[in-house]
């Protein structure tokens, strides 16, 4: 690291921290601070689904409810693991064009994207946490295949991929499923971190997130795993509680330039952190995504793509819609203790320690 550390000076009352990456500060209320158990008793409990579902499309039988299939595989005997099919309900279709029209001072243009649904498991209730990590991994080579495929396209500027598990987290079926929309623009949110890490590069001649990860090896109070090719932990100026990124190591701009060990390792990594959090906060509604670097960037050295899991244990109010700020009632060191293998919590600790 390029500055000397030193010892902070006690916070009186509340405390702020700022995130790099994204530019924004996070209040941490700790006034009203709340223990992670207390964050947990906020979800109704743990849910259960049958293994298969008359009703949803997508389980087995209902092949004419789906849209074409793009790509279907799986492991030795099985074709059926994995499916990719479009959205039925796209929020981007690839008909569209980039021409932007003018309305008098205001801008338009045609929806253009590609929006892909990727099927994880032909069972309803086969959700990562009790898949084995062989099955993750087949998730993640669809990833990347698809990822690849798209990002290929010559309209395609974006692709991100994500999993909404949970009402709370925007899912309307349980099926264990992601998806993947691939933009032609390059959405604002994306630009400024782009900006933030090359303002970072500029100054300091190295990679936020490569100077990130050996700021978390070295403190050790946020990791909550690591192994070959990922470290898992809270970041310092986590916007919520139990946010989790999965780094990788090694410092790539673009998700598709991930190599065949670290698919295995990413598969290994987020089942193991999935897990976690389902045992230990109760099974909570979620979203991930992908983050990676925009087309043309790829082969920059301030990008560097990681995986972030949001569960949703609280809900953005007034003031955070107002400032942009968030307010976080957990502190990241104590999140990432309570979802640490050992000490175990005194319910639901599992076999988490072997993963
Ligand atoms: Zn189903
Ligand atoms: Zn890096």
């Amino acid at each position: 690291m390029k500055r000397a550390a030193s010892t902070p000076p006690p916070m009186h009352g509340n405390e702020m921290r700022y995130n790099p990456a994204t530019g924004r500060w996070v209040i941490y209320a700790l006034s009203r601070r709340q223990r992670p158990r207390e964050l947990i008793g906020s979800r109704e409990g743990a849910r259960t689904e049958p293994a298969y579902d008359e009703l949803c499309p997508f389980c087995p039988g209902h092949e004419q409810d789906l849209p074409p299939i793009l790509l279907e595989y799986g492991r030795g005997d099985s074709h059926r693991q994995i499916r990719v099919v479009r959205n039925k309900y796209p929020a981007l279709t690839p008909e569209g064009d980039l021409k932007r029209v003018c309305q008098g001072m205001y801008m338009r243009m045609e929806g253009y994207g590609h929006h892909e649904v990727l099927i994880e498991s032909p069972e309803h209730n086969r959700q990562i946490p009790v898949m084995t990590p062989e099955e993750v991994e087949l998730i993640i080579e669809a990833y990347h295949r698809r990822y690849l495929k798209l990002i290929g396209v010559q309209k395609n500027l974006l692709v991100v991929i994500f999993r909404n598990y949970g009402r709370r987290a925007g899912a309307s079926l349980m099926h264990p499923h992601s998806q993947i929309i691939s933009t032609g623009v390059v959405p604002g949110h994306v630009r400024e971190m782009e900006y933030r890490a090359q303002g970072y590069f500029d100054q300091w001649g190295s990679c936020m997130y490569c100077d990130m990860l050996a700021e978390e090896l070295s403190a050790g109070v946020r990791i909550i795993h690591a192994n070959r090719s990922f470290v898992s932990f809270i970041p310092y100026a986590a916007a919520q509680p139990f946010e989790i990124w999965i780094m990788p190591r090694e410092h790539k701009a673009h998700f598709g330039d991930i190599s065949a060990e670290e698919k295995t390792d990413l598969a290994s990594s987020l089942h193991a952190m999935l897990r976690r959090i389902q045992e230990r906060l109760n099974d909570p509604d979620y979203n991930y995504v992908i983050h990676s670097s925009a087309k043309y960037r790829s082969d920059e050295p301030q990008a560097h793509w990681f995986l972030q899991i949001g569960p949703k244990l609280t809900t953005r109010a007034g003031f955070e819609i107002g400032s942009g700020m968030s307010i976080n009632t957990s502190l990241p060191e104590d999140d990432a203790a309570f979802l640490m293998p050992d000490p175990l919590p005194e319910k639901g600790a599992g076999n988490a320690s072997q993963e």
